[in-house]
């Protein structure tokens, strides 16, 4: 019971704050130990499986002749682009620097309006989705998530404030952050980003990816990192985009060649139109550039250039 007062309290004020006068006391075993303390607590279990209930159906996309020029600029970001998502799966958004990638997020973010052609999510025309609701199904996950100034446990539950104990310690499973959380000195409680312990770019990555796990989006994008510190925690963040692809809709601007090989199709784009979409299998046999990323970047492991 006092466990569980105290992670109420620490829902609504910072822990941290609450343990100033005992930071000694609060090391990383005591966080693994309240995480474990959370999960077994009674009636959670039944709050988040009516919450699982409750969670969207995946969001499929379509993009038809779609036409975008970010404003003051000559060359069209996309000239007609045109390719399908199905809900549920992985599909991996591939090609050079200003190919147009980032664009296709920031259209369905509805950043900005597409100039022509037809764009739906669910189905339905994108213009014709209430903007709160658009960006409630969705979660963007970019390439250098920010870690915002703050207990770990505040990035988390900033986009979810009324998430459950389970489900926080569900998703930190998922996500792998349960080693992270054991090793910080005080948990989830452990000031981070400015000023804070520094997260690497794979942790900073996980902690975006837990932080729009929560959301329970019906579609996820996903800008995967291309930084080599953390090799071990991306093949653990590829592991976890695969699984969460049985339930969302996840769409992933792929820099590695692990990524792209278990999608279940490929969009391969080039200076603002898509060239090819298909497998792994199916691309490299019938796309010049696909085959020259597999060879060359993608094969190497090494990142593509940044975009
Ligand atoms: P990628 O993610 O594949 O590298 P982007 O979608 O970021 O490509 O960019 C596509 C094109 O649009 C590029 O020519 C890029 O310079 C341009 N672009 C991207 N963002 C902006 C912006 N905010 N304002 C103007 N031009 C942009
Ligand atoms: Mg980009």
């Amino acid at each position: 019971l006092v466990a569980f007062l105290l992670y109420v309290f620490g829902l609504l004020a910072p822990l941290s704050q609450l343990t100033e006068g005992w930071t000694g006391l609060n090391t990383g075993l005591a966080a693994v130990r309240r995480i474990d303390e959370i999960e077994s607590l009674p009636g959670e279990s039944a709050a988040r499986a009516t919450r699982t209930e409750r969670r969207a159906a995946p969001l499929g996309v379509e993009f038809r002749d779609v036409a975008f020029a970010y404003a003051g600029t000559r060359a069209p970001a996309h000239h007609g682009i045109t390719f399908t998502v199905p809900p549920g799966g992985l599909t991996a958004l591939v090609g050079p620097s200003g190919a147009g990638k980032t664009t296709v997020f920031a259209l369905l973010e509805r950043f900005y309006d597409h100039d022509a052609g037809t764009l739906t999510v669910g189905g339905r025309d994108i213009r014709d989705w209430p903007l709160a609701e658009l960006r409630a199904a969705l979660a963007y996950v970019e390439q250098d998530a920010p870690v915002l100034a703050g207990t770990l446990r505040d990035n988390l539950l900033l986009a979810a404030p009324d998430a459950t104990g389970a489900e926080l310690a569900a998703v930190l499973t998922r996500t792998r952050l349960d080693g992270l959380v054991a090793r910080l000195p005080e948990g989830l409680d452990t000031q981070v980003g400015h000023r804070g312990t520094t997260l690497s770019g794979g942790e900073r990555q996980r902690v975006a990816l837990a932080r729009a796990l929560l959301r329970k989006p019906a579609l996820l994008l996903l800008d995967e990192v291309t930084s080599q510190l953390d090799a071990v925690n991306e093949e653990h963040l590829r592991e976890v985009v695969l699984e969460l692809a049985a339930d969302t809709t996840v769409l992933v601007i792929a820099h590695r060649l692990s990524t792209v090989v278990r999608a279940d199709r490929i969009v391969v784009m080039e200076a603002g139109r898509v060239r090819a979409v298909g497998t792994h299998t199916e691309l490299v046999e019938s796309d010049a550039l696909y085959g020259e990323l597999a060879a060359t970047q993608f094969a190497t492991e090494h990142a593509l250039p940044r975009g």
